[in-house]
């Protein structure tokens, strides 16, 4: 199939070949569109592709986050990019509720599209859609209908890929928006309502009211398998808006679903190689590992590699490529040893504790202070606050937590089981 290439209104051919633009990036999605919207903001003469395997770009997904996982001299910026914000949001348990005075902000395809919009108007941003890559490389692209463009450098953002270094559990749930006949009566998002049945693993539903009468419900499973068994959840769902929302007139506007990787383990081997600085592209977003270990949500770690993007280009042009090769290798080891705390809690939540009391590892959790609470989502734990996580009761069986404690010994039996089988 030939690309599309989307408005070249202003695109001038003698600055932006087809050949030549000075960035290509493969994926625009998430942290592809993300990344292009940074740098074109702050670089008024960068030019940059983006090729994109589907028919549009941004897809049609909402991103939630709380406001302060994002960068503080970014979150200004990021403004243009939230569709809703809340102040403040509920988390119930069977022995917890609690209202926590966090920030939470959702954007979606459609902001993140006008987010790029002006850029792809003044021709800086070409986009090629219904376009396939076959071959990334640091410098190049070869699409799958044998053209080949260059650049000065190349960001791989095609989403995730699974991997044998990266021992996985999952988050899988589906999510349906509905519009109420009546207020639904929902003030503020449910982040976490986990008194609902514990079936397979740790279960919750997450509500998020866009407005009186229209709300997202999402019902949600960290399991220790991928299969996601959608018409049971959506059966569950319509039980939990009449019988816990008592809503009985509502139409299902839109639906969503997602298997997110949870990381219990990286080999560090893999987490601390950067012997491809030069020969592979950069990786951002999922397909780079770029998501918050627990939770699966890539957004803040979007924004995090966009900036890093963009500040090596401000600090090296006009020959950047080089630069933002070596920097984001090392940018993917930095987030392998920022995350390394949150895969231990990962191996407690899901190898130590049995599934069907999984929920009771976040309850404790939040019976924490908010700022606690907050630098978990950045990933930005203290000492204090990782020793506060782990001292006192703790919910799981203490020989189970000692026995997944080590990553080092959890990866090899891992790797051993794997091999037997
Ligand atoms: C339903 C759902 C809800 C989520 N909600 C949240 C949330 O609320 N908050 C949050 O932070 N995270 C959320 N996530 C997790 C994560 O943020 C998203 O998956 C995010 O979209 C990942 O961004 P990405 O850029 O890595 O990949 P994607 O957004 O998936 O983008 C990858 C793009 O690459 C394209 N592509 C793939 N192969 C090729 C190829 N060979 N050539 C050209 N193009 C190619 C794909 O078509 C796609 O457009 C959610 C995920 C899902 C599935």
């Amino acid at each position: 199939m030939d690309c599309k290439q989307i408005r070249q209104i202003g695109l001038n051919r003698t600055n932006v070949s087809e050949k030549a633009a000075d960035m290509i990036i493969v994926g625009a999605g998430l942290s592809g569109l993300m990344t292009a919207w940074r740098c074109l903001d702050i670089h008024s003469e960068l030019t940059v592709i983006v090729i994109e395997a589907s028919e549009t770009i941004g897809g049609d997904h909402t991103w939630s986050f709380n406001k302060s996982d994002i960068l503080e001299h970014l979150q200004d910026w990021i403004t243009p990019f939230i569709a809703h914000q809340w102040s403040s949001y509920d988390v119930k348990f069977p022995k917890r509720k609690r209202k926590l005075e966090i920030s939470y902000c959702t954007g979606n395809s459609d902001t993140l599209r006008r987010c790029v919009q002006p850029h792809i108007d003044s021709g800086r941003l070409i986009v090629k859609t219904d376009c396939r890559a076959a071959d990334v490389q640091p410098y190049d692209v070869t699409l799958e209908n044998g053209q080949k463009l260059s650049a000065k450098c190349v960001l791989d953002a095609r989403g995730f890929k699974a991997n044998a270094d990266v021992i996985l559990g999952y988050q899988k749930f589906v999510g349906h928006v509905i519009r109420t006949k009546k207020p639904h009566g929902v003030h503020r998002p449910i982040i976490m309502d986990a008194t609902v049945e514990q079936l397979g693993g740790y279960r919750f539903v997450y509500c998020l009211p866009y407005s009186e009468t229209e709300i997202l419900i999402e019902d949600t499973y960290y399991t220790d398998g991928a299969e996601l068994k959608s018409q049971e959840v959506d059966a569950r769902i319509k039980d939990y808006i009449r019988d816990n929302l008592g809503v009985k007139d509502y139409e299902v506007s839109r639906r969503e679903k997602g298997v997110l990787p949870i990381t219990l383990a990286v080999d560090e081997s893999f987490g601390t190689d950067v012997s491809h600085e030069k020969t592979a592209p950069v990786q951002l977003g999922m397909t780079g590992g770029y998501y918050h270990a627990v939770t699966g949500y890539s957004l803040p770690e979007a924004v995090k590699s966009a900036n890093v993007v963009c500040d090596m280009i401000e600090k090296n042009k006009p020959e950047f490529g080089a630069a933002v090769l070596h920097e984001m290798a090392y940018h993917r080891v930095d987030h392998y040893h920022e995350e390394k705390f949150l895969r231990l809690l990962n191996r407690m939540l899901f190898r130590a504790a049995k599934p069907t009391e999984r929920y009771k590892v976040l309850q404790r959790f939040y019976g924490l202070s908010e700022g606690l609470i907050e630098r978990f989502y950045r990933n930005r734990l203290t000492k204090s606050d990782k020793l506060r996580i782990l001292i006192g009761k703790p919910p799981v069986p203490v020989s189970k937590a000692l026995k997944n404690f080590s990553e080092r010994a959890f990866i090899g039996r891992e790797k051993t089981q794997k091999d037997v089988t």
